[in-house]
């Protein structure tokens, strides 16, 4: 049996993460998605236990005392993280985990699980990614540098990924990401069991 991978997508707001992991999710159904908790509030449209769950600050604090996260962030003035026990279960069950977390997260999880997989989506420059953040119309000028000061700082940490897909065209993103996958998949480290079996019988 093949161990299930921990696959992490990074990358900064506006590079096209959200909608990458999503359309990976729904082509690979052996990847099941964490649901991370957060402070935040819910969005329109956002479900308890589909998109997060939402928890006050108080409870928040409780779960990070019970040691209940695998990786705790704040981003943008709010607390996000993974809960433990559920990745655990899904890894279990056989399945892959896929998260989409911010890049001090995604550090705490390649210390904990060496062999976990980090990607990270960037636009091809600096000046794609500010016409598409502008483009949302959702950030005030004020929001909008610091998204832009923040993906710097988020690439800047580059070393530590495993590897990069520059998001040009999101169908071709999307193949990269799966062909990635694909690949780590079929590494002779995760298959040794599998092959050892077949040479016995
Ligand atoms: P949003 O509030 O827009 O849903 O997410 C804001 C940021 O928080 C995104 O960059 C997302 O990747 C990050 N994020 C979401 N869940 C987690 C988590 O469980 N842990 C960490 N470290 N970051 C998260």
């Amino acid at each position: 049996m093949n161990k299930g991978l921990l696959i992490v997508i990074c990358g900064p707001s506006g590079a096209g993460k959200g909608t990458v992991h999503d359309a990976v999710l729904a082509c690979m159904p052996q990847i099941r998605r964490s649901i991370s908790v957060t402070t935040r509030l819910p969005r329109e449209g956002e479900v308890e236990g589909v998109n997060y769950y939402y928890r006050t600050l108080a409870q928040y604090q409780q779960m990070i005392a019970h040691g209940e996260f695998l990786e705790t962030a704040s981003v943008f003035d709010n607390y996000y993280g993974t809960p433990k026990a559920a990745v655990m279960e899904t890894l279990a069950s056989g399945y892959d985990v896929m998260f989409e977390i911010d890049v001090a997260g995604a550090r705490q999880i390649k210390a904990k699980y060496s062999e976990s997989i980090l990607i990270f989506i960037m636009t091809p420059d600096f000046k794609t990614l500010e016409a598409r953040l502008r483009g949302r119309g959702t950030e005030s000028e004020a929001s909008l540098k610091t998204r832009l000061t923040g993906a710097r700082v988020e690439l800047m940490q580059y070393q530590m990924f495993d590897y990069i897909v520059f998001n040009d065209k999101i169908e071709d993103t999307v193949m990269r990401v799966e062909a990635i996958i694909h690949a780590e998949k079929s590494r002779i480290r995760r298959n040794t069991e599998r092959i050892e079996g077949i040479l016995a019988e």
